[in-house]
């Protein structure tokens, strides 16, 4: 073999596991591997995970925060401004730079899968060609999926249908939408139907800003799960955010999430972004504004957390760090019960995966061997402590490291660990 990572806390609970790698494949995952290897790694009982998976980003914003100015309101709608504002400075060469080096950090934190949404509402389409081009050169660390996103409205805009076209004929991944942003609830209605006939028409996915307000009338959710049923597109299509669900009718929403489960359509809430965009109108109480993520859970429906934004006009703040992410979702939806923070895990790893369709994705015999090992002993203290990446491989070569955090040694006389699986207590 190449590479053994030995001693591995797995995030399903499993301990003391042997990973053998083999041509960037693994290809053992047991007990007390018999096998030797070129080289090998002592996990010694840290938590060895698939990458992190950031399920909504925007790479063609990222790191741009102060240019042309700061949000001063620290709103939404100041921030669609502002990209507005800096959009006729930017260049092609400024945008791939920026995104190049969030793609270093991204690494550096083992998130080895993006999917950003770019801008298409550009004529000159610049962030689509520099993203593309940065697709390409991070491939071999790291998988970039890029949705067409028509920031300023598929209908509103003139240009827009005919650019979002373009950019799906040059390779953008992934068709995007922002129905709520549209002039009315119908041109809303409108541009979903347009938009999911686009993808089946084209095999490709779907995912949509949808329903990013406070407004419990914005039910653009419903249109894109019906839209899904109709087309047969199950499993294919993610509605993000989703804020105004958190605002809307209990009674209608019962209705709601059986649909949305039955249509197929996953769910991307996008904690750190939510907790600081939503409930701007309010007084007190204030809303919080993330979606209703355990109620979707329960009804079976697909949710994964995005970053969504690192220091641009919109979040200030940020650090490629998916266990910050996770994290900030616990207690925006106080998912602090056992079984809920393991999903919470999930929401930034496998759940993630599922929705970008990533190819061999996982820790079972057969999958690309893309692993982080970290100063954490399982799920729980990874996001107590947004754990030091202490490995990050990709297809069975380490591309990262990070030194062990001192604080965080595992000194004699430590408390004993809390441990999520019942019977396997440290
Ligand atoms: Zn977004």
């Amino acid at each position: 073999m190449d590479l053994i990572l030995r001693h591995a806390n797995l995030p399903d609970g499993r301990r003391d596991i042997d990973i053998g790698i083999r041509d960037g494949r693994i290809v053992a995952v047991e007990t007390a591997l018999a096998a030797t290897a070129a080289e090998e790694i002592d996990a010694s009982g840290r938590l060895v995970s698939p990458p992190f998976v950031d399920a909504h980003f925007h790479l063609d914003s990222a790191l741009s925060l102060g240019l042309p100015r700061l949000n001063r309101s620290g709103t939404l709608l100041e921030g669609i401004a502002l990209w507005g504002e800096l959009k006729p400075d930017l260049t092609r060469e400024a945008i791939a730079r920026r995104a190049l080096d969030y793609c270093d950090m991204a690494v550096a934190q083992g998130l080895l899968a993006i999917r950003s949404h770019v801008d298409i509402c550009d004529d000159r389409l610049l962030a689509v060609d520099a993203l593309l081009e940065v697709r390409r050169q991070v491939a071999p660390y790291l998988d970039l999926q890029l949705v067409a996103f028509p920031q300023d409205g598929l209908l509103r805009s003139a240009t827009a249908q005919d650019n979002l076209a373009r950019a799906l004929d040059r390779g953008v991944d992934v068709v995007g939408g922002i129905p709520h942003f549209e002039r009315t609830m119908a041109d809303g209605a409108e541009s979903v139907r347009i938009l999911c006939e686009l993808a089946a028409a084209r095999g490709l996915l779907v995912d949509m800003h949808c329903d990013e307000s406070d407004d419990p009338h914005s039910r653009h959710i419903e249109t894109l799960a019906a839209q899904s049923q109709r087309l047969g597109l199950h499993g294919r299509v993610a509605g993000s955010h989703l804020t105004s669900m958190h605002s809307m009718d209990n009674y209608y929403v019962s209705k709601l999430l059986p649909l949305i489960a039955e249509s197929g359509v996953a769910a991307i809430a996008n904690p750190l972004i939510n907790i600081t965009l939503q409930g701007r109108h309010d007084t007190y109480p204030k809303r919080r504004g993330m979606t209703r993520v355990p109620e979707l859970l329960a009804a079976g429906v697909d949710v994964a957390f995005g970053h969504d934004c690192v220091m641009d006009p919109w979040y200030s703040f940020g650090s490629a760090d998916m266990l910050e992410v996770a994290h900030m979702g616990i207690h925006v939806a106080q998912m602090t019960s056992q079984e809920a923070i393991r999903q919470a895990f999930d929401a930034v790893t496998t759940n993630a995966a599922r929705i970008l369709h990533l190819d061999g994705y996982g820790l079972a015999v057969g999958c690309r061997a893309n692993l982080v090992v970290l100063q954490a002993a399982d799920p729980f203290e990874a996001i107590r402590l947004k754990a030091t990446r202490l490995y990050v491989l990709r297809g069975g070569r380490v591309i990262a490291r990070s030194p062990a955090r001192l604080s965080e040694l595992d000194l004699p006389g430590r408390p004993a660990r809390v441990t999520l699986q019942s019977g396997h207590g440290a």
